[in-house]
């Protein structure tokens, strides 16, 4: 990329660069009013309890659809916390997924939701207060609410982040680590931050012929240890979930049990469960 774009002034390099930066400015543009546009929405993917292949919870993900192209939530999310709009959309994300678990909860009682949060949501002094408000308005039991984080949370300020999970602990809801090994320190998040569960990134997963296997029964017992409940996202195969399964590991999530889902299908994959 580097030759190209020194030799010909405006290469190719430059042309690639400044369609993404025209892809950039469209999304956030739009972003802004996605809400009110109705382009957002959520689908929901299974985790079952390894050891009785029931469905004990759902992972509520974001779906974006912009004139008939889907863009891909590691795309907008990124956007919209750059463009300072994922507040407004992690609370609207929060809302709706209660409200479907409320639903869900008609078929299976004790279903928890998950819901991914940006760490911005979760350093903002507001949140803890915002989460009670929305469990209280849609009437969803807060001990059945995770909130999932992802990035690293080190590279932030450590007493905001330590008061804000501490309050929503008070709350009743419960806290997991997402794409768990990936992040930098990741040994110490579990001993420094109230969490209850842990989700072993899928690249582990999907390496357990390769060494990962090893990582993963690591990081299971040192999570054990500390008392969280371990999740495996990413499975896709029998293989897979046969080795996770002896290996002790409570939940799995992935295509091999159901892709994301509309809530309707959803309702029917719960239906089909439960006769
Ligand atoms: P995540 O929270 O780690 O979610 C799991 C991702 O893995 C989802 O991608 C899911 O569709 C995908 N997945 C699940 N099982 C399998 C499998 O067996 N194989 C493969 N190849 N993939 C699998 P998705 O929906 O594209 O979401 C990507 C990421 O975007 C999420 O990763 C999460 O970090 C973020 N995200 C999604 N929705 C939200 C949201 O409402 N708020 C925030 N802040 N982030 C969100
Ligand atoms: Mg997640
Ligand atoms: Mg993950
Ligand atoms: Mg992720």
């Amino acid at each position: 990329h580097q030759k190209r774009a020194q030799k010909g002034g405006v290469g190719i390099f430059d042309e690639s660069l400044r369609e993404q930066l025209l892809r950039e400015i469209r999304l956030r543009d739009h972003l802004e009013n996605a809400i009110h546009r109705h382009e957002l929405f959520l689908v929901f993917q299974p985790i079952l309890e390894a050891k009785t292949n029931r469905i004990a919870a759902v992972e509520a993900l974001l779906r974006w659809r912009l004139d008939n192209e889907y863009i891909p939530p590691d795309e907008f999310i990124n956007i919209a916390e750059q463009y300072g709009f994922i507040k407004p959309i992690g609370l609207w994300v929060l809302g709706e997924a209660c409200m479907a678990g409320k639903r869900l909860q008609q078929l299976v009682p004790d279903l928890s939701v998950c819901v991914n949060v940006s760490i911005q949501q979760l350093l903002d002094e507001n949140f803890p207060e915002d989460v009670k408000a929305t469990l209280e308005r849609t009437g969803f039991r807060p001990e059945n609410l995770h909130l999932e984080i992802t990035e690293s949370l080190f590279a932030h300020d450590k007493h905001r982040l330590i008061e804000n999970i501490s309050r929503l602990k008070k709350v009743g809801i419960e806290v997991s680590i997402d794409d768990f090994g990936t992040g930098y320190s990741s040994l110490s998040v579990m001993q420094e931050f109230d969490v209850d569960l842990v989700k072993i990134d899928r690249t582990f997963i999907w390496t357990m012929d390769q060494g990962g296997r090893a990582i993963v029964e690591a990081v299971s017992q040192i999570a054990s240890s500390f008392g969280y409940q371990v999740v495996a996202e990413g499975v896709e195969t029998e293989e897979q979930k046969q080795i996770l399964t002896d290996m002790g590991i409570d939940y799995l999530q992935g295509y091999l049990f159901l892709h994301p889902v509309t809530e309707e299908e959803m309702v029917e994959h719960l239906n089909i469960q439960a006769s």
